[in-house]
C-alpha cells in the first residue's frame, strides 16, 4: 500500500486524484497494461466538489474512491451495495483509460454520475454503442501489448 499524503489538500481536506494518477503511472509495472487504485479517501479535482474516481483518458492509470460510495447512503443498509457501486465505478474508469467517453444512456456504465443515486440507477453493463468501442480498443491494446 502506498501513502497518498502528497496529494492531500489541507484547504479542501480531500486528496487530489490527478496527482495520484501521475504517481500511479510511475508505479505501474511493465507487465501490467492498466493500473487501478482503490482508496478509502475522499477525492477531488479542482473544478468539482468530489469525484467517485478519475482516469487518464487513453492512459494507463485510474483510481476510485470508496468514500462516497460507502458514506452517503442512509436509505441503504443492503449488504453488497458498496461492492456493486465500486465495481461499476472501477469499470467506468477503466473504460476511460481505453478511450471511452461519457455516454448519454443513463443505464450504461459510461454514464456520468453526479449523485450516488445515478450510480445505483445504472447497470453493470456497457451499452451496445460503448461495447463496440470497447471491443475495438481492447483489440488494439492486445495487438500493441503482444508486440512489445
Ligand atoms: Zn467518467
Ligand atoms: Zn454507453
Amino acid at each position: 500500500m502506498q501513502r497518498i499524503d502528497f496529494a492531500y489538500s489541507t484547504a479542501r481536506q480531500q486528496h487530489h486524484s490527478t496527482a495520484i494518477l501521475d504517481k500511479l503511472t510511475e508505479l505501474r509495472p511493465d507487465s501490467c497494461f492498466r493500473i487501478l487504485a482503490i482508496s478509502d479517501r475522499d477525492l477531488y479535482i479542482p473544478i468539482l466538489t468530489h469525484v467517485y474516481g478519475e482516469a487518464q483518458l487513453n492512459g494507463t492509470a485510474c483510481i476510485i474512491s470508496l468514500y462516497r460510495l460507502t458514506h452517503s447512503q442512509p436509505p441503504y443498509q443492503e449488504s453488497g451495495i458498496t461492492t456493486q457501486r465500486s465495481i461499476k465505478e472501477a469499470l467506468h474508469e477503466l473504460g476511460h483509460t481505453l478511450g471511452l467517453r461519457h455516454c448519454t444512456d443513463p443505464s450504461c456504465l459510461m454514464h456520468y454520475c453526479r449523485r450516488i443515486s445515478d450510480v445505483d440507477h445504472k447497470t453493470d453493463r456497457f451499452c451496445r454503442y460503448c461495447q463496440v468501442w470497447l471491443r475495438d480498443a481492447l483489440e488494439k491494446e492486445r495487438l500493441s501489448f503482444s508486440s512489445r
